[in-house]
């Protein structure tokens, strides 16, 4: 197996990139509680932040996207950015393109073993994006299946969250002179509208693990047993490894993008640990998670390699390069090297 582990500093400016309602002509950032301790008291923060959820659906349209250029059958909601992920039995049917199994009230033991066992197959067959990200098939039998990845909440970095703020923008919609404009209905032929804004250096955080794509994960009897052959895995696991190359190069994560592009994205630090085993980088929260990393790795390591840039430079590392787009190529060339000597030796 090959883990990788992702922690980093990225500056945003000017962001909107997760709202979460409206309150009449106001729309509210996503707002968390952060707290720390200052001396011997402990203090909270309620910070702007981007939801794991918001980073995982955008690894899953581009993990969809390189799945399909390899061939990989992906459904036709996972491959719209839908993420129904066979959830019912009406959605099972168009992923699979088969019935569900019917159960009655009285099966038991290997009767219902033996149809969640179907469904894992023919689900993991059937959409390698339900594969890599998981789903929930909430019917009877309800079979799951945990996502081989792990992301959170985009937040402030520790050192800034007492300067960092939300501030909302007033822009409006503009029709007077024009004959759209009704009058005697107030303020009609202009529409002001809010939209909370933020500037930060946010943390960010996502592990990769490859161990069980393509494998059984939830019928114990099988579980680690490959679904589909060696070289269908190895195609799921190179468009994984892709899709967090775009991912982290081109970090396309958020809404609002098309009129709140933040002003500045650029990452500050960016550590990339890629090992045989379950690995992974100590939180970027704090400034000095790479040096952390270098004192965890010289206590236990999986013949780990750190990757990392920052800038003005990071010492103790494996890999130190000068640029993100290095560091990141870098990591996921090992990472590609590790899996091909896997699947050769399979
Ligand atoms: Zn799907």
């Amino acid at each position: 197996m090959v883990y990788l582990s992702v922690r980093g500093r990225i500056w945003l400016q000017a962001e909107a990139m997760n709202m979460v309602e409206s309150v009449g002509n106001y729309i509210k950032h996503r707002r968390v509680p952060v707290m720390v301790r200052t001396g011997n008291s402990y203090v909270t923060f309620f910070v702007p932040a981007v939801s794991g959820e918001s980073v995982a659906h955008t690894y899953q349209v581009l993990l969809a996207e390189e799945l399909k250029k390899l061939g990989v059958r992906v459904c036709k909601y996972c491959e719209r950015g839908i993420f129904l992920k066979s959830t019912s039995g009406d959605v099972y049917k168009e992923v699979t393109g088969s019935d569900p199994p019917k159960l009655g009230s009285s099966a038991k033991g290997e009767e219902i073993m033996k149809a969640a066992k179907g469904i894992e197959e023919i689900i993991v067959r059937s959409c390698g994006v339900e594969d890599i990200g998981g789903f929930l098939y909430a019917e009877n039998p309800n079979v799951k299946r945990t996502s081989h990845f792990s992301t959170g909440y985009v937040i402030p970095v520790k050192e800034v969250l007492e300067v960092v703020s939300m501030e909302p923008q007033l822009h409006s919609r503009y029709a007077l002179g024009t004959r759209f404009v009704r009058t005697g209905e107030g303020a009609a032929g202009q529409m002001i509208y809010y939209v909370e804004v933020s500037s930060a250096v946010f943390s960010f955080a996502f592990d990769l693990d490859t161990k069980y794509i393509g494998r059984y994960t939830f019928h114990i009897d099988n579980y680690g047993r490959p679904i589909v052959d060696i070289q269908e895995i190895d195609r799921r696991v190179r468009a994984s490894l892709e899709a967090l190359k775009r991912l982290l190069i081109e970090f396309p994560v958020g809404a609002k993008r098309t009129r709140f592009n933040p002003a500045d994205l650029r990452w500050e630090s960016i550590a990339i640990a890629v090992s045989d085993d379950v690995w992974t980088m100590p939180s970027s929260f704090v400034g000095d998670y790479i040096q952390r990393a270098v004192a965890k790795k010289s206590k236990f390591s999986c013949n780990t390699t750190v990757h990392a840039y920052a800038e003005g430079g990071c010492s103790g590392v494996d890999k130190c390069y000068s640029t993100l787009e290095e560091a990141v190529v870098g990591s996921l060339e090992d990472a590609l090297n590790r899996w091909a000597r896997e699947v050769q030796s399979s």
